[in-house]
């Protein structure tokens, strides 16, 4: 715990007081560019990998980055709520949904009943991901019935899925289907690779996922 205060220490002493005009300009107002949504893992952190300052991300971070399909209950909606805001309140012009490599919430997908007894409440949480997991396995699988990948592939191959299935949920939202339909707003889907530090964005035209480096801006 004692690391965490003298971060707070050194924070205000560095940091803030490098970008203390901006502290000030952004205290009674945000308008945030984008609406992050990530995973809540502790390597993924989203300003360092787009090297973006306070006020530019409005950021929702939950198991495996995922964005529940639109339904209209009365219950306590976390992530969809931080969509909502940021999308009707913020008008964030852009949504990335940014999965990583070697997510423990996509590897939970493939694990068994007794494994997930303890966390009942991820394990619900991951149906939203159960369609990757089947899309997955529909590509493994060769004419043959013989595995075409393993292990590390899957889980790769997994992450992705589960990306672009986030980004299809989004879609069932009317205000952003409106805002989409205008030009108001652009989704994206990436896949950050903690090792190497690269991103990779998802291309829907080539349905391929592409390195964002200087050709690609
Ligand atoms: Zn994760």
């Amino acid at each position: 715990m004692d690391s965490l205060f003298k971060g707070v220490i050194d924070f205000h002493n560095n940091e803030y007081k490098k970008h203390s005009k901006l502290f000030k300009k952004i205290a009674e107002e945000q308008n945030p560019h984008t609406l992050f949504i990530g995973c809540s893992d502790s390597r993924v952190v989203p300003s360092l990998i787009t090297k973006t300052l306070p006020g530019e991300l409005f950021v929702v971070r939950n198991i495996a980055n995922l964005a529940p399909p639109y339904r209209n209950v009365s219950e306590f909606l976390a992530t969809t709520s931080a969509i909502e805001y940021a999308v009707n309140i913020l008008n964030v012009e852009n949504i990335v949904v940014c999965g990583h490599s070697g997510c423990g919430g996509c590897r939970a997908l493939y694990m068994n009943d007794d494994d997930l007894k303890n966390i009942p409440h991820t394990k619900k949480w991951l149906e939203l991901a159960e369609n990757a997991k089947k899309i997955v396995s529909d590509l493994t699988l060769t004419a043959g019935g013989k595995k075409r990948f393993a292990g590390k592939e899957i889980e790769l191959l997994t992450e992705r899925e589960n990306i672009k299935e986030q980004i299809k949920h989004l879609h069932s939202y009317p205000y952003i289907q409106s805002r989409l339909k205008n030009g108001e707003i652009k989704i994206y889907g990436w896949h950050y690779i903690i090792e190497t530090g690269e991103v990779y964005n998802y291309s829907s035209e080539k349905n391929i996922y592409e390195k964002i480096d200087e050709a690609a801006v």
